[in-house]
């Protein structure tokens, strides 16, 4: 399996949201593009909220894997407190799930997304990748599930490039 692909079910939100972020050391943001903003349903107005909303997410996902908050951010709880979200039912087999309200806010679809990882097991999986310079989010697909990098061929590797050039000097 591609250790890159995306995250199951609606995870995929919040991981694709998060990785708006293209690169934390630049700062280049693609919520800069009004079509990105377009395909997240961010209004003119929200952007700034779409943005502490992702980086409350990315610290979120950091503690997932172990590790420190990249910076401060409003706890991710104190913002999905404000969202809105109802008990779907499915008339067909009686099956229920937290849904967004009809608002569909970003926020909303996020908390539907993270109630939707917390029944069906995912949401301890989705992580932020270790690396300072990369904090991406990523899906850890690994057996035991103490994945540490977005990608074992790029982060991976070069943690472990920095450690030998630690032992060679
Ligand atoms: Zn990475």
């Amino acid at each position: 399996m591609n250790e890159r692909s995306a995250a199951p079910g609606s995870l995929a939100l919040v991981e694709s949201l998060v990785n708006t972020l293209l690169d934390i050391e630049t700062g280049a943001d693609t919520l800069d593009a009004a079509e990105v903003r377009r395909c997240f349903g961010i209004a003119e107005d929200a952007v700034e909220d779409a943005r502490e909303l992702r980086e409350s997410l990315r610290a979120t996902l950091l503690a997932h894997a172990g590790h420190p908050p990249h910076r401060e951010v409003t706890p991710l709880g104190e913002l999905l407190s404000r969202a809105p979200l109802y008990v779907a039912v499915d008339e067909r087999d009686g099956s229920a799930a937290l849904a967004p309200a009809p608002d569909a806010s970003l926020l909303s679809r996020v908390a539907a997304a993270v109630a939707e990882g917390l029944a069906n097991g995912t949401w301890m999986r989705l992580k932020a990748c270790e690396a300072d310079d990369c904090h991406w989010a990523y899906y850890d697909r690994s057996p035991a599930g103490r994945g540490r990098w977005c990608s074992m061929q790029v982060c991976g590797a070069r943690a472990k490039m920095r450690r030998y050039r630690a032992k060679e000097g």
